[in-house]
């Protein structure tokens, strides 16, 4: 599948083979440039180190790559990728490749966000601010969000696809207040929160950690709709959460988007994919408002809804009131309002048929007024 362009090397070697395979990827049309100012033909250096002609800039043939960001070699990023492809967890690979656990587990974060960062929606979740910037190469100290902010996506489930979005206007709190307000109904697995469903989303999931006030009520069981053996996606992903060790809140949405893709691609080979994805280019983004998650944007977010809207703290605290249901509407409209722009940008593959239902959903849920939508009766509050 991976025909080298350059056969000069020995074709027995299989660390030369391994090279020019990934070469092959990196430069497809076998012309090499510049990294930094894509200035062609740059010239050739001893130990195999390039120069641009323009700018001066000293690199090799993988800077500026995923590829570039663990020290494998060619050979080892080949098989530690085969090995991703059929599901090794980082201990397996770490033995069947003779490195490190550490430098295994290192790897395959690499090669996770390097297929997450050929999803549309990469921005929202990498560039700074967003909450695996902290994880992005040359992390811009991002801090990761805590407790009631932490991020909360939706699964949703399309006619070809599955997706998980990012819902930036929703946090750990948001899903908290629906649960105590309008009884949004919630399964937990050890730090892993699923809800029913929330608008066109088959349920809203996150992962919690040990400073999220979740006090009230304690577990209920409720039989969420995700768990009902309506999505298919979560039947497959929930078993899989459990073998990733060390899950924790900063990495689930890496997993969470592999997840997806895995489920998107069963019965394909992942092994090109990976390969193509780590011969890429790491992106650079520029903050997006979409994927503006710190708490002080937040907040700022927070106090610029509260002031369009009177009598309301914006918190979306404490006991039910109209003013809360205003908050929940409100979402509701803003949600309508990025459909027209973050959702087209994030989920561009996304078909039009399903962007119909979702319009009809949100519409009929705006008619309902506010609170999230549960396919199960209303529950008691809890006494404990
Ligand atoms: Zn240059």
């Amino acid at each position: 599948m991976f025909q080298p362009t350059d056969r000069s090397g020995p074709a027995s070697d299989p660390d030369a083979e391994a090279r020019r395979t990934l070469l092959a990827l990196c430069w497809p049309e076998g012309r090499k440039s510049c990294p930094r100012c894509g200035a062609g033909a740059p010239y050739q250096l001893a130990g195999g180190r390039l120069r641009c002609g323009g700018c001066r800039y000293t690199f090799h043939d993988f800077t500026g790559r995923w590829l570039n960001e663990a020290g494998l070699s060619p050979r080892q990023w080949i098989a530690l990728a085969r090995a991703f492809a059929r599901e090794a967890t980082a201990r397996e690979a770490a033995a069947e490749l003779g490195i490190a656990y550490n430098t295994a587990y290192k790897a395959l974060t690499v090669l996770r966000l390097a297929l997450l960062a050929q999803e549309p929606d990469a921005p929202q979740l990498l560039a700074p601010g967003a909450p695996l910037a902290p994880l992005a190469p040359g992390g811009d100290g991002t801090l990761a969000p805590r407790g009631a902010d932490l991020p909360v996506y939706g699964i949703l489930t399309g006619p070809a696809e599955v997706f998980v979005d990012l819902l930036p206007e929703l946090t750990a709190a948001s899903v908290l207040h629906f649960m105590r307000n309008f009884r949004l109904g919630v399964a937990r697995h050890g730090g892993v929160i699923i809800t029913d469903r929330y608008k066109s989303y088959d349920a809203l999931i996150l992962c919690a950690d040990e400073t999220l006030p979740w006090n009230e009520p304690p577990r209920r069981r409720d039989v969420v709709y995700a768990e009902s053996g309506a999505c298919p996606f979560w039947d497959f992903a929930r078993p899989r959460l459990r073998r990733f060790k060390g899950l924790s809140c900063l990495r689930f949405p890496l997993y969470m988007k592999e997840l997806a893709l895995r489920f998107n691609m069963r019965g394909a080979d992942l092994l090109p994919v990976a390969l193509t994805a780590l011969c890429a280019p790491t992106p650079h983004f520029a903050p997006s408002p979409a994927g503006a998650s710190t708490p002080e944007q937040r907040e700022q977010e927070r106090e610029h809804d509260a002031d369009d809207q009177t009598g309301d703290d914006g918190k979306g605290e404490g006991e039910a009131t109209p003013a809360d249901e205003d908050i929940a509407g409100q979402t509701e409209q803003r949600k309508t309002r990025q459909t027209k722009t973050s959702k087209q940008r994030s989920r561009g593959r996304r078909v039009r048929q399903d962007e119909q239902q979702s319009h009809e959903r949100h519409a009929q849920a705006k008619e309902n007024q506010s609170a999230p939508q549960s396919s199960h009766a209303p529950i008691p509050p809890s006494t404990d």
